[in-house]
This record gives C-alpha cells, structure tokens and sequence, in this order.
C-alpha cells in the first residue's frame, strides 16, 4: 500500500495545519480541489487541502460517471472543448487505466435523414479529436441495431450508431487525486470546514470532533464547487461571477429489468439527449437538467424528476414498461455553472472559470467537467506559481500515474501459471474500483470472518475504507468508498449492521454513535427510493 490515508494521518494532518506555513490552501475536496492539491504538489509547492464533509461529497460524487469524448461539444460548435476533452480522455486513459473503462454507446436513429447526419458528424467528430482506429464509430442498420442491442423497442427504428465513450469512477477518481497529493507532500484533511479566510491565514473546524485550527497560507484557492459563493461570503469576497447551479438526478433499476448490453442514448420527450448505462448487476438512467437555488449536499428527487427519465426509457425500451416500483436507488447532484441568465439549463456553458478577487487574493474556480479537471487544475496551478513569484514549473500529471495505477506485483512463480497478472484474481468491479489495490482486498478477504449480510470480501472492503482511505463515517464507506448505496441492489442495506460494527470497533464508537451512523444511512437511503 503505497498511500495510507489512516484515521491517525488525519489527526496528524489537523495538527500539522496549525503547525506549518502553506504556499497554497484548496478549500474543497471535489475532484477540482483534489486534482489541483496534487497537481501543485507534484509541482513542489507546499500545499493544503481542507474538505467540509467529505472528499467527493459533493458534485463529485453524483456525476453520470462517464468520461466525455467530447461529441456533444461539436454540436454547440465548441471545438477547442471537444480537443481539450478528447485528449483528456487519452490521459486519464494512461495515468489511470481502472478509472476509464471503454464502453460502446448505441444511439437509436428513426430515420434515413438523422442516420446520415449523426454519422457525418461522428466522421468528423473523430478527425478533429484524433480518436484512434480501434475507437471509432460503427453505423447499424435496424436489424444490426436490433441483433446488437435487442432491448431496443423496433417499431420506429431505422438504425443506430455506436461509438466509444469511457465509464470512469467519480468518487474513487477524487480519492486517488487527493492520494496522489498527499504522495506528493499535500496535507489533506476531510471533515473539516474553512469557516473564515483572512489574508494569510484560514480558520477551519472539525466537524467530527471540537478542535478548531488556523494555517496559514500564501494563497488560498476556492474549489468549493456550488459553494463557491458561500467561500466568497466567508473571505470577504464581493466581487465574482454569479453561479446558476442547476440538478441532475439519476435512477437505479435492477438489470434484470432492463438488460442493456451497451450504454444507450434515449431522447426524452423535450428532445434532450439522457442515457441508461448498465454497471454492476443495475442499470442506472440520467439525467435531469433542471434550475436549483441554494446548494445543498442531497437535493431532493421529485416525483416528476423521476417520471422525466422512466418516460425517455419506456419511449426507447421495449418490454414491460418501467414504473416508480422498479427504482432502487437514485442519486441527484448540482452543476456548479456560470450564470447566464436568459438561457435555458441545458444550454448553459460548462466551460470553467477562474476568477481573481484582487482586494483580498483569493483565487476561486467554477464550472467545468470531471472529464476537463486536470487542465482546470493546470491553469489554476500555473496562475498560483505567477501570484506566488516563484514559478511552479511545469504540471506533470498528465505523465505520472495515480497512485492505484501503479502495476501490481507480479504474483509468486508458483502462481504464474495459473492466475492472470491484471488484478491478481480480484473481481472485476474491486479492480475497477480499486485499482491496482485490487489483489491486496481480495487478499485481506480470505483472512477476515462474514457477517450476516456482509460477505468476507465486502467486509475486506469496508475494512480497507476505513484503514486506508480515511473513511470517517458510515456514510464515507457505503456511498463513497464502496459505491453501494449506489449500485448494491439493496443500497448495501443487507450488511449495515455489522459494517457499522466493523467500523465501530476501528474508530472507537459509542454504541450510540453506532446506533445514529446507521440510522442516517437507512433513512439517507429511503429518501433515495421514494419521492415526492
Ligand atoms: P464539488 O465536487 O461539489 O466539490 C466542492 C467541495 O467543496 C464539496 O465537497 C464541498 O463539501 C466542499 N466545500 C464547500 N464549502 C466548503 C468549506 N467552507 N470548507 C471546506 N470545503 C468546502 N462531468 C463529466 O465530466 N462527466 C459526466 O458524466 C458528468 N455528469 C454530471 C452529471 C450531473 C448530474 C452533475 C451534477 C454533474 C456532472 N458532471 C459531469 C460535472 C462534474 O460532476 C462537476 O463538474 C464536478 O464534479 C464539479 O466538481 P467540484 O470539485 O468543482 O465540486
């Protein structure tokens, strides 16, 4: 294990923030944050990275979780965004393998006009993004799209595309950045809030525990995502571009309901493009695209919200129709956007922003793609370098791989035979979770005992979360360590007592706290199955 992100790293790290001088403080743990904490790490500053609740928390959690080509910037003419978002894709590619797996998405046409342009457009699209052979694009008449992908409902179809998009991790993406910094240097720190930034120094509170702390600090970026405004309010900011958040919701069905064996793109009844994307035993639906006022960490789902998507599939699917009774779970989230008001949610830019507050220093990021965050970090760390006068130079985390990227071992020569080397015999979903630190969860399984309800693997699981990725609560485990709230089928409901047990026993809680841990996670995860 070549990052440990132990419960007692954190406690070091809360002291070290009182204690050292920083040249850089991010306040945010979402993948901007992260990805700008080990980018400037790795470029040799001294840097800080505080997180309110925890890393991923927010919008970095509750993404479509696919890493963009680019193909829908080339309908809104954006080219240097379909470059910028092709190549990107080629780097996470490299330096993260586990975190973009391949995946064809099929596009149903109705008819012979669409069919030729959104093949024209695919064509091009490829050209201008350097997408390689192998990558490209197939056109499917109706009985190749139907052979394909026989979910599809045949009456009004003429054919399909299929093209290649990346499925990645959102969450698992920001803990290997925020890994990959502390590898490098960075002193990050989750459950801990900026309450107040002054010139030079920042205040920051422990939401878990009492203490407070003050670091000090040269320059302090705010990549607080939707609250970016609220970080404005707290350093005395009055200048700054508006945002306009908007919400996306996404539903979980089981895949026996809907047995996709690609990604589909489903055209809802506005004419919005949304998708269904296979993953784990589920297939989840997204996404809505709708104004939201304040922000909040769980936005609620509407009734109508989820109509919105049950609608697009049974309009693509055939077979029985989706209803309310089939979603498992669900999860919502909120773009951080720049405000351009007049415009309709969907139209609104998704290009990022850096703005500088000369009175008070304070340099804050906003808008953006998980697909685009590592040049939005490049350019925020480049501008930190000049603030700073001591010139960074130049970002390396296009070439250095993160940390669970790194090639496992290889297994013992008696082994070699037998076992394949990727993954050292791990399943599938832990490698595509974790990576090359795979082989050592499976290891740890065969050693610990299951539970009712959690199997000797899955307690690996939960026992690694909380011994080396800084999981602090119940919820850190189930919906950002594991993934299952999202993706279990019963929301990993089934083993909720004895994970709490598990980690009960590792950080020291009271029956009681114990007690309130698994409470909020049945009720976090009801309100993910019923709406109003
Ligand atoms: P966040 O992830 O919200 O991080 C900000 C963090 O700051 C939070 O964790 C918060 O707790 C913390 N914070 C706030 N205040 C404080 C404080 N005072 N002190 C300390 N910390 C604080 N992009 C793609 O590339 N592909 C997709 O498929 C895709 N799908 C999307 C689908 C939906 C529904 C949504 C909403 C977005 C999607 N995006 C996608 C966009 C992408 O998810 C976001 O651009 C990105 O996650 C924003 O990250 P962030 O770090 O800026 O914000």
């Amino acid at each position: 294990m070549e990052v440990s992100l132990t419960p007692a790293a954190r406690t070091h790290a809360l002291t070290t923030l009182d204690q050292d001088r920083f040249d850089l403080l991010v306040v945010g743990g979402g993948i901007t944050g992260a990805g700008i904490a080990r980018d400037a790490a790795l470029r040799g500053l001294r840097v800080a990275l505080v997180e309110a609740t925890d890393f991923a928390a927010g919008t970095s959690s509750r993404s479509s979780k696919l890493i963009h080509g680019g193909v829908r910037y080339l309908a809104q003419g954006d080219v240097a965004l379909v470059r910028e978002a092709a190549s990107e894709r080629a780097t996470l590619r490299r330096i993260a393998p586990h975190l973009a797996t391949s995946l064809t998405m099929v596009m149903p046409t109705h008819g012979r006009g669409t069919h030729l342009k959104l093949g024209a457009g695919l064509w091009a699209f490829e050209k201008l993004a350097g997408i390689p052979a192998d990558e490209r694009h197939a056109m499917w008449n109706r009985e190749e799209a139907l052979a394909s992908e026989p979910t599809l409902a045949g009456e009004q179809l003429y054919g399909a595309a299929a093209f290649t998009e990346y499925l990645t991790d959102d969450a698992r993406l920001v803990l290997e950045n925020v890994k990959g910094a502390v590898a490098a240097g960075a002193v990050c720190v989750n459950h801990a809030e900026v309450t107040r930034i002054v010139p030079g120094a920042v205040q920051i509170r422990d939401t878990l525990g009492t203490s407070t702390h003050e670091a000090r600090a040269r320059l302090v970026v705010n990549a607080a995502g939707p609250w970016v405004a609220a970080v404005f309010g707290r350093a005395g900011v009055t200048s700054g571009r508006a945002l306009q958040l908007t919400k996306g919701i996404h539903l979980v069905v089981a895949h026996a309901r809907l047995p996709l064996r690609h990604a589909v793109v489903m055209q809802a009844r506005d004419k919005r493009s949304v998708f269904a994307v296979p993953r784990d035993g589920v297939t989840y639906l997204g996404t809505t695209d709708t104004l939201y006022g304040e922000p909040v960490l769980t936005p609620e789902i509407t009734a109508a919200d989820a109509a919105y998507l049950l609608d697009a599939a049974n309009r693509t699917f055939a077979g029985a129709p989706l209803g309310e009774d089939d979603i498992l779970g669900a999860w919502a989230g909120l773009r951080p956007l720049l405000a351009e008001p007049g415009k309709a949610p969907s139209e609104i830019s998704r290009r990022d922003e850096i703005m500088v507050d000369e009175p008070t220093g304070l340099v804050s990021i906003a808008g953006g793609k998980l697909t685009t965050y590592r040049r939005m970090a490049e350019r925020v760390v480049d501008l930190v370098g000049e603030r700073l006068g001591t010139p960074a130079g130049p970002c390396r985390t296009g070439e250095i791989a993160l940390p669970a990227a790194r090639v496992p071992p290889p297994p013992p020569p008696d082994l070699q035979t037998r076992r394949p080397h990727h993954g050292g015999g791990a399943p599938p979903r832990l490698i595509r979770l974790y990576g090359a630190d795979a082989p050592a969860i499976a290891a740890r399984a065969t050693g610990v005992e299951a539970a009712d309800g959690l199997s000797a693997l899955r307690r690996a699981e939960v026992e690694h979360a909380l011994d080396h990725e800084m999981a602090l609560t119940l919820e850190d485990v189930l919906e950002r360590r594991t993934r299952l709230l999202l993706f279990d089928p019963e929301q990993g409901l089934g083993g909720l007592e004895p994970m709490a047990q598990v980690a009960a026993h590792r950080l020291g809680w009271s029956p009681e706290r114990t007690a309130d841990e698994v409470r909020h996670c049945r009720r976090l995860a009801a309100s993910l199955r019923s709406f109003a």
